[in-house]
């Protein structure tokens, strides 16, 4: 190891302040992953309790649902568990987008949503 650097919780701020930024960068990022993976899980509960209604209320089958689930993934041609690509086309000048983005940062065209699922990217 080349360098080696460690300061106990109670330092009012380490000596090399660099270190201190990417401490805190990395606590910052830490509760943000944290976050999301709630969210996660929160999204997670409320599909399976959606799902779990329309399997007990109506004939639509797990199996209907998982032929569903990969006729999605594959509609950008690769079956790689996704909703989709993540590139677009821009509606008006064409030009290659992050699919969900509202707006062209080329030309300032607001895009159209074909699906509200579109919109949740
Ligand atoms: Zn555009």
């Amino acid at each position: 190891m080349v360098f080696s650097y460690s300061y106990g919780l109670g330092d009012a701020s380490p000596p090399i302040a660099g270190v201190g930024r990417a401490q805190s960068a990395a606590a910052q990022a830490q509760d943000e992953v944290r976050a999301l993976e709630n969210r996660l899980e929160r999204m997670k509960l409320v599909t399976r309790a959606l799902w779990e209604i329309v399997r007990d209320h109506t004939p639509i089958t797990e199996a209907m649902l998982e032929a569903k689930v990969k006729q999605i993934d594959l509609r950008d041609g690769k079956a790689d568990g996704r909703d989709g690509a993540r590139i677009s086309k821009c509606q008006k000048c064409g030009r290659t987008i992050q699919r969900g983005q509202d707006t062209c940062q080329y030309c300032g065209h607001v895009q159209g949503f074909e699906s509200v699922f579109d919109w949740i990217r």
